[in-house]
C-alpha cells in the first residue's frame, strides 16, 4: 500500500536534495513522477527544484488555488503516477494535506512531501501541523547548531540579531535564516 510521508527539519538540513535523490531513484527505474514546489519559493527561479549542492528538476508549483488531488487525477487519464514529491510542503494548506491523503488512498500513489516544522517564530505552519497529524510516515532530516546539539529552531537573524517578531512567510535562503538548538534559539546565540 502506498503512503503519505513527511520528511520535516529546519532549514538548511538538506531536504530538497533527499527529494531530488529518491526523485532520481524513481526515474532511473524508468518510473514516472510529478514534483511541486511551493510559488512562495522563487529563490531559484519559477518552477524548478533546486538543491544547494548543484542539481535541480523542473516543478510544478502550487499556491492556495491549486487542487493537487484533480491535478493527479488528470495526470493519471494521460499516463501512469509512481510517486508525487512535494517540496516547501509547510506551505500546503490543510485542505491540501487532505488532497494529498486522498491521492495515496484513492489511487494508491506514494506521496513524499519534505518541509519545516516550525517558523521563525517557533509556531506551527499550517501545512507541517497536518503533515505531522495526518502522514503514515514521520521522517525527521537532522542538523546540527554550532554546539553540536541537533537544530529544531529556524532563526531569523538580521545584523547578527535573532527577529522575534513579523510576518510568517518570508523567503530567504541561507543568509537569513540559521539552523540552532532550542537552548541557544532562546537566548540568541549564534556561535
Ligand atoms: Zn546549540
Amino acid at each position: 500500500m502506498a503512503k503519505l510521508y513527511f520528511y520535516y527539519s529546519t532549514m538548511n538540513a538538506g531536504k530538497t536534495t533527499k527529494l531530488l535523490q529518491s526523485n532520481f531513484n524513481y526515474k532511473e527505474r524508468g518510473m514516472n513522477t510529478l514534483l511541486y514546489t511551493s510559488v512562495h519559493d522563487n529563490r531559484y527561479g519559477k518552477a524548478k527544484i533546486a538543491s544547494r549542492i548543484g542539481i535541480s528538476e523542473n516543478a510544478n508549483t502550487f499556491d492556495e488555488y491549486t487542487n493537487i488531488y484533480d491535478d493527479i487525477k488528470s495526470a493519471l487519464e494521460k499516463l501512469t503516477l509512481h510517486c508525487v514529491l512535494i517540496d516547501e510542503a509547510q506551505f500546503l494548506s490543510k485542505q491540501q494535506v487532505k488532497q494529498l491523503c486522498g491521492i495515496v488512498d484513492d489511487f494508491n500513489i506514494p506521496v513524499l512531501t519534505y518541509g519545516l516544522r516550525t517558523d521563525f517564530l517557533g509556531e506551527p505552519f499550517e501545512g507541517s501541523m497536518y503533515l505531522l497529524l495526518w502522514a503514515d510516515e514521520l521522517v525527521e532530516v537532522k542538523t546540527v547548531c554550532f554546539c553540536g546539539r541537533k537544530a529544531t529552531m529556524n532563526a531569523k537573524v538580521i545584523n547578527g540579531v535573532v527577529i522575534r517578531s513579523g510576518k510568517q512567510i518570508d523567503i530567504g535562503g541561507n543568509d537569513k535564516y540559521t539552523s540552532l538548538c532550542r537552548k541557544h534559539y532562546k537566548i540568541g546565540k549564534l556561535r
